[in-house]
């Protein structure tokens, strides 16, 4: 058998679907389609809502998934793109509303670099609404980069945020 290797993945999305309805449950039906043959999920962390604040009525779900996969990175990451495609994610959607992101954090194969893929995911660090769900289900896990593990990258993050109001 291939070897096989783990994965920490963040789901996202903020916009809703005209099937799969809003983004809590966009990332509910993301989930079951990260299932292949060929994905193990592992761990799943809960889904994350934030409301809309205002007139505005985009809410904003986020989770973590860990899985195992014989896949190497640039073959997940294009796995990953078939699923956001699949959810009518359109391309040059970069940083505006989408309804499914689908980003690889980590993996078990320490830092890897090519031209459209880096891990762990360059700015993961700085995202409360990736750390949050990681650390429900990867606490443990070590950044190659920093040597520190998400749950201290978690609470790092935590204390910024409050000192900084
Ligand atoms: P973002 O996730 O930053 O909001 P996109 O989802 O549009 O933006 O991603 C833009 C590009 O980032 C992707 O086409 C992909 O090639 C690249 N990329 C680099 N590193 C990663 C990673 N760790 N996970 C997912 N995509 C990545
Ligand atoms: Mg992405």
């Amino acid at each position: 058998m291939a070897q096989r290797h783990h994965y920490l993945i963040a789901l996202g999305s903020n916009r809703r679907h005209h099937r799969f309805g809003p983004p809590r449950t966009v990332l509910g039906a993301a989930l079951k389609a990260l299932e292949q043959t060929d994905i193990m999920l592992v761990a799943a962390a809960p889904i994350y809502t934030t409301l809309p604040i205002g007139p505005s009525t985009r809410s904003y779900a986020n989770s973590a998934a860990l899985v195992s996969t014989p896949y190497p990175p640039k073959k997940l990451l294009r796995k990953l793109k078939t699923i956001e495609a699949h959810f009518g994610r359109r391309r040059g959607q970069r940083w505006s509303s989408r309804t499914l992101d689908l980003d690889i954090i980590l993996w078990d194969g320490g830092a890897f670099h090519s031209k459209n893929l880096t891990i762990p995911h360059i700015l993961f660090r700085e995202r409360d609404f990736v750390l949050r769900p990681a650390n429900d289900i990867a606490a443990d896990w070590r950044d190659p980069v920093t040597k520190l593990m998400v749950r201290h990258l978690f609470a790092r993050l935590r204390k910024k945020a409050l000192k900084d109001g």
